[in-house]
């Protein structure tokens, strides 16, 4: 046999950017071994008439590190067209560790990333203590390519202890942090990540360990990267901020590494801040230095009625009614003075996550046949159509239908302009699924399914081409994944073959498989046909094969000390 697959006459959209081609792609051993027109035979042949043949994405920001260990294909992500993920964002990883932080570290997870902690206490073994080791327990046992982020919480709670959530470090401690930073990356880690957001608590309510991190210390973690020449920081602030581009750009000048920032992102509520935010990267980039910004392509969309709504929660009149019983919530809705503390509410200049636009919020589906020609009118024309001010016009029509109204709002991503060159932006990652992460409350695996559904074939904000770039080589580049992210001969035949008249993703939905048969949500795809792993099919229209060709993808001091030895 020449090839152990041939992809057949599809659309190569070969991660570069280059304008797509139809060819056939051979595949031996695991590597891309030609393509063009080719003649030789295969043990597989798969027909791509029609569809698109891409590198597999690259999903940069998970929080996979714990349901790796029970779930060989961190499941949706391959059917989303992802072969490769990277776990270990955000400050958070499960090494290192010794004995007695182990609970530390459940704490900040449970709590950041809203994973239950009964999936944790059954699925986390922790017979690992470096870094290298929590990688070691992951090779040969899965279905898509894995690699991770040597998180700070876990060093500074190695270090210190609990004292990590209490305190600054001392110099020496520092030096010991530096110490086990060296030790995870020449064990395989492809950087560092932090985590300096203010929201960010333990279950017990203290914040997590990094949040007591200065920059003296965080720096120094850095200048380990710096020194050996390798790794990406991954860090996340909090609140978004013009200021932190002054950080972003010490960091990044001072270690010359790539620097990921969190994150640029439409929101109707600052509609300008996305401007403000590209304008003060560019500078960074036309100095030299890398600080790219985390971008997600999912428009955060809620359908609610006023029976459940979490909408208004931030304003304190609109959630003491949402607490009160449905007919007690009726009469409050009905009440003149009540209507007049809902607006004071709104009226409040002080910064919310809500954009406070009736312009943006609108009636999805009415309940009474009457009302049927206000359906997918916004509350402003609502409030013109019926002649009231527009609050009134909301709370009105919802009491005519017993609250059973059904509202659409976007508080991000719905500004199709804003969104499209966000998306462009060469100083933009696009991609936070934060899979395994508030696994009961969202799920963006098809991040990348939306990109190409959503935004490349209804709203056309960039080509296919683009598209596929920014879910693979861009990413394989920042990150230093070595012979992956390109479909050409010698790389490593990670591979998507999707059709891009259909591919796009589901709602999620609710599902039992984590341990415990603790409850989470999943994701499924259209139009994903094919994922191909390191040359083996993982992924079949939405049919896992068993296969588990996955790779621990390990950094550049790994690397650099193996061919040492
Ligand atoms: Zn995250």
């Amino acid at each position: 046999m020449d090839y152990d697959l041939l992809i057949r006459g599809g659309r190569v959209v070969d991660g570069s950017g280059l304008p797509s081609y139809v060819a056939d792609v051979g595949v031996k051993d695991g590597k891309i071994a030609e393509v063009g027109r080719l003649k030789g035979s295969a043990a597989r042949t798969i027909d791509a008439d029609g569809l698109a043949v891409a590198p597999g994405f690259i999903d940069h920001h998970t929080h996979l590190d714990a349901q790796m260990l029970w779930d060989p294909y961190g499941t949706c992500e391959p059917q989303h067209g992802i072969t490769t993920v990277v776990m270990g964002n955000c400050g958070l990883s499960l090494a290192p560790v010794k004995q007695g932080i182990e609970d530390a570290i459940v704490k900040s997870f449970v709590r950041v990333e809203a994973i239950p902690r009964s999936a944790l206490e059954l699925g986390v073994k922790w017979n690992w203590r470096s870094y290298g080791e929590y990688l070691d327990n992951l090779e040969g046992k899965v279905g898509i390519n894995v690699g991770g982020l040597v998180g700070h919480i876990a060093v500074r709670h190695h270090v210190m202890g609990e004292e990590a959530v209490e305190r600054k470090a001392t110099g020496a401690e520092v030096q010991k942090m530096r110490g086990l930073v060296l030790e995870a990356m020449e064990g395989g880690a492809l950087g560092i990540s932090t985590n300096r957001n203010e929201r960010h608590m333990r279950e017990d309510g203290k914040p997590v360990a990094s949040r007591l991190a200065d920059d003296e210390e965080f720096y120094a973690l850095c200048d380990v990267l710096a020194e050996r020449n390798g790794g990406v920081i991954e860090t996340i602030l909090g609140r978004n901020k013009i200021e932190h581009f002054k950080w972003y750009h010490e960091l990044a000048q001072r270690t010359q590494r790539p620097v990921l920032w969190q994150s640029l992102q439409h929101r109707w509520a600052e509609p300008n801040l996305w401007r403000e935010q590209l304008d003060a990267v560019e500078p960074i980039f036309k100095a030299g230095y890398q600080a790219y910004g985390l971008s997600h392509t999912v428009p955060l969309v809620r359908h609610f009625t006023l029976k459940d709504c979490q909408v208004f929660d931030e304003f304190p009149t609109w959630k003491n009614l949402m607490f009160l019983p449905v007919e007690a919530r009726n009469q409050a809705f009905a009440d003149s003075d009540t209507r007049n503390k809902l607006r004071a509410d709104l009226a409040n200049p002080a910064p919310t996550n809500f954009h406070k636009r009736w312009d943006i919020l609108r009636v999805e589906k009415v309940v009474k046949p009457e009302n049927q020609k206000y359906a997918g009118k916004n509350i402003e024309e609502l409030g013109k159509m019926r002649n009231q001010d527009p609050l009134d016009a909301f709370l009105d029509l919802a009491l005519e239908e017993d609250l059973g109204t059904v509202f659409w709002n976007a508080n991000n991503g719905g500004d199709w302009n804003a969104m499209g060159e966000i998306l462009r932006s060469p100083y933009v990652l696009v991609g936070t699924s934060d899979a395994g992460a508030h696994v009961q409350f969202g799920a963006d695996f098809g991040y990348g399914t939306i990109l190409l559904g959503l935004w490349v074939r209804e709203r056309q904000v960039m080509t296919l081409e683009q598209a596929v770039h920014k879910l693979t080589f861009h990413v394989a580049s920042i990150f230093g994944l070595p012979g992956r992210g390109l479909l050409r001969p010698g790389y490593t035949a990670d591979v998507a073959i999707f059709n891009p008249q259909t591919v796009n993703a589901h709602e999620p939905e609710m599902a039992s498989d984590y341990p415990a048969g603790s409850k989470r949500l999943i994701q499924r795809a259209d139009g994903m046909h094919y994922t191909i792993v390191n040359g083996s099919v993982i992924h079949e229209d939405g049919r896992m094969t068993g296969e588990l060709p996955g790779q621990v993808l390990r950094g550049p001091l790994y690397r650099e000390q193996k061919a040492a030895a």
